[in-house]
């Protein structure tokens, strides 16, 4: 095969213990899945999950032991934050039952679905997409995947971020509305699931601004933690 111009390569993410990484496929995000935040967002807090993707190269990958940098975007003066846990998804298929989501899972990572508010409040407004708001240039930070053997607890994890080692959120994994397997369950019934995808899954209470020079500190208990310096 040859190609008009050089392909590139694919974007992957560090896997803990291990020198093979893990290369993305898609990144697909769930909305409004923690009832406080759904709450702060100005909704009931209990609805049929929904998705957004981000497109695979949004991927910032955060290097074990290494803090990621993060340029603060065009077009907005209202970013904000939103620590997620992210499935890593090992084996693909359509239509996968919850009691069965957990064959397809490869790991978990502590991820950040960033966010330009404003634009993303504009576009709501008008019925507009989200993805000027959403799938952003280097909007999705992400930490080492750990597999998923290594933390069989990570349904009940604390999940937090910090800011400038101030706490902004604090919450369980296990406060998620639409738990891990049921959202690959619904997430999978509107697309064909393949190794490679990611899936954050919706972030707690707290989300806020975020300016040049802050430190991001996202933590899941189990996973290593993650770090984004906003230049
Ligand atoms: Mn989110």
């Amino acid at each position: 095969m040859s190609y008009v111009f050089p392909p590139p390569a694919p974007v992957s993410v560090p896997v803990v213990g291990l020198t093979e990484r893990f290369a993305v496929h898609r990144i697909y995000c769930v909305g409004r899945n923690y009832e406080d935040h759904a709450l702060e967002m100005g909704h009931t807090g209990r609805e049929a999950p929904f998705f957004f993707l981000k497109p695979a190269d949004a991927v910032l990958v955060a290097e074990p032991g290494s803090m990621a940098v993060m340029p603060y975007p065009t077009l907005t003066s209202n970013l904000h934050h939103e620590v997620e846990l992210v499935v890593a998804i090992g084996v693909g298929g359509s239509q996968i039952l919850a009691a069965d989501a957990h064959q397809h899972i490869y790991g978990y990572a502590v991820g950040l679905d960033m966010t330009r508010r404003d634009l993303q409040n504009d576009m709501k407004k008008q019925g507009r997409p989200w993805c000027i708001g959403k799938g952003f240039d280097h909007s999705a930070p992400i930490g080492a995947i750990t597999p998923a053997a290594q933390v069989p607890g990570i349904g009940q994890a604390e999940i937090a971020l910090q800011v400038n080692g101030i706490d902004r959120q604090r919450s369980t994994v296990a406060q998620l509305i639409w738990n891990i397997a049921e959202s690959i369950e619904q997430l999978s019934a509107a697309w064909t699931l393949q190794p490679g995808d990611l899936i954050y899954t919706g972030t707690p209470a707290g989300v806020g601004a975020v300016l040049r020079g802050d430190t991001l500190t996202g933590t899941i208990a189990g996973l290593p933690s993650l770090q984004v310096r906003v230049e």
